[in-house]
C-alpha cells in the first residue's frame, strides 16, 4: 500500500507472465519489501563515516516525460572510511580525466549539432595525437609486411548481401541510398555508407589473380566507418556514428593462422608498451555448439569452429599474455580476440577486436592457387590493435589525463618569453625548431610570464623554454617540464638534441600515466 509504482512494476511482471520469476521479496523482521535486498535491520549497522551522500537529480518514472518525476538519490556507501576515501579519490581523478571535460578543455574535439550527432570533428590538437598515432601504426605495419590500401566510403548493399551481413546488420547501418542510374526499377542501384571495411579490402584480394606465394597478404587502411547507433547511446568519443578504423585483413592458408595470428598480437603488445597500457589482457570468443540459435547465429561448419579456434589459442598461449575465453560471444564467421582494457574508473572497455574468418572468403569466391595448384579459399584474419581512433584517443586522454608524452602532444615546446625585448630571441628558437619538425610555439601575448607559464601548463604542453637576458645572451634556455617544479638552465643545441632523441624513440615521458 502507499507504493504505486512497486504495485504497478508487479502488475506488469504479472501480466506479461514471463517476469514473474524476477519478482523477489526481501524480509527483515517484520518489515517485508519488493526489492532485491539486502536491508539492514537497524541504521546503527552501517559505518557512520562510511557512506556519502553525493547528489540528487530529477528524474522520470520509466525515463519517459509523460510520467512522474521523481527524485533520484546518489549516494556511496562502503563498509569504513578508508574505503570510502579511496574511492572517492579514484571518482574524482577519474572526473579530472574525463575525456569529454578534457577533449574540449585541450581542443581536442568538438560535436556540432549542426553537422550531426556522433559525428565527432577533429580539431588541430585532436588531429595531431590521430596523425602522430596512425604514423607509429603504419610503421609497425610496415615493418610486418604489410601493405596499405585506401577505399571509398560507400558500397552497393548488394555486396553486403552476399557477404551475409544483410539482412541482419541492417539496424547498425545508416538508411540506404536509391540512385537512379539506368531505367525502369532496374535502373536503381542502392548504395550505403560503409559500417566496415573488409568487403572492400576483399575486393582488393579478388582483383587480381592471387597464388599461395603471394600469401600472406595483409592489406591496410585506416578505414572510415559509419553505423546508425542509438542516439540515446552516444557518448563523447567513446559511441560515435562515424569512426576512422585501424585496419587491416590478412588473406593466409591454414597452415599460417598461428604464426599470423601470434604476429599480430605481438603488435598489440608493442603499442601498448609503447603507451604505458600494462593492465589489460585477451578475451577469446568462441561459438557454442549447444546453442539451440546457434544455426541462425553462427556459419554452420562445425569442423571449421573447431579446427580455427584450436589454432588461435595456439598461438594466444604462445603470446604468454593473459587471456580468458567465453563461449557463445563469436563473430558469425569466425572466433574473436578482444583486447580489454581496464580504465582509471576500474571500468573494462574493449579496445581492439580481433577476428579469424573461413566463411566470408567462400561467400565472395575469394581464391588463390595451392602449391599443388589447385583453388583454395584463403582465411582472414581482421585485427585493429589502435581499434578505432574515436575510442583510441578517448582512452589515451584519460589514460594520460590530457598530458601526453612529447611525440603525440600537440604542442612539444611552448617558448615564453620574460619580457617583449625577448621576443626575436624565442623567434628564432622557433624557427629552429620548426624548421627540424618540432611543434613549437611562441608565447607572443603580452601577458606576465607567471601567466603564460600557468597557460602553458593548463595545455599540458610537455616543454616549457623561459627565456630572458641571461639566455640570450648565452645562446640558453631554462627548461621547465610539465608535472616538475624543477628548472634546468641548459645550451639551447642541448635542449634540442635531448628533445629529437625523446621525440625519435617515442619515449614514454608523459607526466600522467595513472
Ligand atoms: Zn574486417
Amino acid at each position: 500500500m502507499g507504493e504505486p509504482y512497486k504495485k504497478q512494476y508487479a502488475q506488469e511482471l504479472f501480466d506479461t507472465r514471463e517476469g514473474m520469476d524476477s519478482l523477489r521479496f526481501y524480509t527483515n523482521g517484520l518489515f517485508v519489501d519488493m526489492c532485491e535486498g539486502p536491508h539492514v535491520a537497524d541504521t546503527g549497522e552501517l559505518p557512520a563515516d562510511g557512506f556519502k551522500l553525493r547528489s540528487i537529480a530529477g528524474a522520470y518514472w520509466r525515463g519517459s516525460e509523460k510520467n512522474d518525476m521523481m527524485t533520484r538519490i546518489y549516494a556511496w556507501a562502503f563498509k569504513s572510511k578508508d574505503e570510502l576515501k579511496e574511492h572517492r579519490r579514484r571518482w574524482q581523478e577519474a572526473q579530472a580525466r574525463d575525456h569529454k571535460k578534457l577533449g574540449k578543455e585541450l581542443g581536442i574535439y568538438t560535436i556540432s549539432e549542426e553537422i550531426g550527432k556522433g559525428l565527432p570533428l577533429w580539431m588541430p590538437n585532436g588531429t595531431v595525437i590521430r596523425d602522430e598515432l596512425e604514423k607509429y601504426m603504419r610503421e609497425l605495419e610496415f615493418k610486418d609486411g604489410y601493405k596499405r590500401v585506401a577505399t571509398p566510403h560507400i558500397a552497393k548493399t548488394d555486396l553486403y548481401h552476399k557477404t551475409g551481413h544483410l539482412p541482419y546488420y541492417k539496424e547498425g547501418m545508416y538508411p540506404f541510398m536509391h540512385i537512379k542510374e539506368g531505367e525502369g526499377d532496374e535502373g536503381t542501384t542502392t548504395y550505403v555508407l560503409k559500417p566496415m571495411n573488409c568487403p572492400h579490402h576483399h575486393m582488393i584480394f579478388g582483383a587480381e589473380k592471387r597464388s599461395y606465394r603471394d600469401l600472406p597478404l595483409r592489406l591496410a587502411e585506416y578505414g572510415h566507418c559509419y553505423r546508425y547507433e542509438d542516439s540515446g547511446s552516444l557518448s563523447g568519443l567513446l559511441r560515435v556514428r562515424g569512426m576512422c578504423m585501424n585496419d587491416a585483413h590478412i588473406y593466409c592458408a591454414a597452415e599460417s593462422i598461428q604464426e599470423e595470428f601470434l604476429a599480430v598480437m605481438e603488435m598489440h603488445r608493442v603499442l601498448y608498451e609503447k603507451l604505458g597500457i600494462h593492465d589489460y589482457y585477451m578475451r577469446l570468443s568462441t561459438w557454442d555448439p549447444e546453442d539451440p540459435k546457434g544455426r541462425e547465429k553462427y556459419v554452420d561448419n562445425p569442423a571449421a569452429w573447431e579446427d580455427t579456434q584450436v589454432r588461435v589459442r595456439e598461438a594466444m598461449k604462445e603470446s604468454g599474455l593473459p587471456f580468458d575465453e567465453v563461449k557463445g560471444e563469436a563473430a558469425f564467421y569466425g572466433p574473436k580476440i578482444d583486447f580489454q582494457f581496464k580504465t582509471v574508473t576500474g571500468r573494462e572497455e574493449t579496445a581492439s577486436t580481433n577476428q579469424l574468418d573461413f566463411a566470408i572468403p567462400e561467400k565472395l569466391n575469394l581464391v588463390y592457387t595451392a602449391s599443388d595448384g589447385t583453388e583454395q579459399h584463403p582465411y582472414v584474419i581482421h585485427r585493429a590493435p589502435a581499434g578505432t581512433h574515436e575510442r583510441f584517443v578517448a582512452f589515451l586522454i584519460e589514460h594520460f589525463a590530457g598530458a601526453f608524452p612529447t611525440w603525440m602532444a600537440p604542442v612539444q615546446v611552448k617558448i615564453i618569453p620574460v619580457g617583449e625585448s625577448f621576443t626575436a630571441y624565442g623567434e628564432q628558437l622557433e624557427n629552429e625548431l620548426r624548421g627540424e619538425m618540432v611543434r613549437a610555439e611562441l608565447d607572443r601575448s603580452s601577458e606576465t610570464m607567471g601567466k603564460k607559464v600557468r597557460t602553458a601548463i593548463k595545455q599540458k604542453i610537455p616543454h616549457m623554454l623561459v627565456i630572458g637576458e641571461k639566455e640570450m645572451s648565452a645562446n640558453t634556455v631554462t627548461v621547465r617540464r610539465y608535472g616538475s617544479e624543477d628548472q634546468q638552465t641548459i645550451p639551447f643545441p642541448q635542449f634540442k638534441d635531448q628533445l629529437a632523441t625523446t621525440i625519435r624513440t617515442r619515449a614514454l615521458d608523459a607526466a600522467r600515466i595513472f
